[in-house]
């Protein structure tokens, strides 16, 4: 089907449909995820014209936990250049986003930057690299985003640090084979922190544009990345941003995508825009099966995949 000129009927339909799907749970691992209403559903799509259409929820924020990991890795790559690579994989890992048992294996080389682990990881490098990495990196999302209003949220970054144990154990089992170089309280409080960051649909389709512009802001005409690292961050959205669900998400839409906890989910389509949907409840991956549904639909109906 070619794209409508009016997006919005087309999504209105999308979302009506998503919210016949009732399985799925909300997070309940912290009491600030678990008490977000379940039935909160919104997609944007935001398009490289500049157009932004949305339907449902688009303007009321939640915790993008591990969409943030896009974030990260961006002012990592930049940072660091290549020598990211020797410290983290780009393999896809087949387990589950939190799992500990390829990092012993791995000698506490995370398999990927979209798991934990090797989020944790990234996180190391800005903290090592940036003397306030988390203003730094809010700094660039609120730019991005063109925002000045993001914030991150105080409870959900307090009770991800005290319900953080198995982050805990990625981050020392990685300290233990000589791969965090920083301390590791202070490496877990920046990604407890930037998972609490909370964003609206719309903000993370317009702050995103640039993965499916070449690494340009299609709104300032500013470059953000290079047209290679955006080319390389769309490639590990693509092989891990759904975690073990890759390879399905993948053959079903074939997208670079990436979730988070909190419900939200984006995915990119290189030269036409931005599929950004949030709805609370997690499937057995902890991925969000409604906003799954909803940019599943929305590209099979425009024919999106990249493959
Ligand atoms: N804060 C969550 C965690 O560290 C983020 C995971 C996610 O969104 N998949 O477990």
């Amino acid at each position: 089907m070619q794209a409508p000129e009016d997006l919005k009927p087309l999504l209105e339909e999308i979302l009506q449909d998503a919210l016949t799907i009732t399985d799925g749970k909300v997070a309940d691992y912290i009491p600030a995820l678990a008490e977000v209403d379940r039935e909160h559903c919104a997609l944007t799509v935001a398009t490289l014209d500049g157009k932004i259409t949305s339907v449902g929820d688009s303007t009321t924020v939640y915790s993008i936990q591990s969409i943030s990991k896009i974030f990260g890795l961006m002012m990592a790559m930049e940072r660091i250049g290549d020598e990211l690579w020797q410290r983290v994989q780009m393999e896809p890992s087949g387990q589950p986003f939190n799992s500990i048992v390829q990092l012993e294996w791995e000698k506490g080389i995370p398999r990927n930057p979209m798991i934990n682990a090797g989020a944790i990881l990234v996180s190391d490098v800005l903290v090592s690299h940036y003397s306030t990495s988390k203003s730094a990196l809010l700094n660039m999302v609120r730019s991005l985003c063109n925002n000045e209003g993001i914030l991150a949220d105080s409870r959900v970054h307090e009770s991800e640090k005290s319900h953080g144990s198995r982050n805990s154990a990625l981050a020392y089992l990685m300290k233990s084979f000589g791969n965090i170089n920083s301390d590791v309280t202070e490496v877990l409080d920046h990604y407890f922190w930037q998972c609490s960051l909370t964003l609206s649909t719309e903000d993370l389709a317009r702050g995103l544009a640039f993965l499916a512009n070449r690494g340009v802001c299609p709104r300032s005409g500013e470059k953000i990345t290079s047209h290679r690292d955006a080319q390389r961050i769309n490639a590990l959205l693509s092989t891990s941003g759904m975690y073990d669900q890759s390879g399905e998400f993948a053959f079903t839409v074939g997208l670079p995508a990436k979730s988070g906890v909190g419900g939200g989910m984006v995915a990119i389509v290189p030269d036409y825009g931005v599929i950004s949907a949030w709805s609370p409840p997690l499937n057995s991956y902890g991925n969000p099966a409604r906003a799954m549904a909803m940019i599943r639909n929305f590209a099979n109906r425009l024919g999106l995949s990249v493959y």
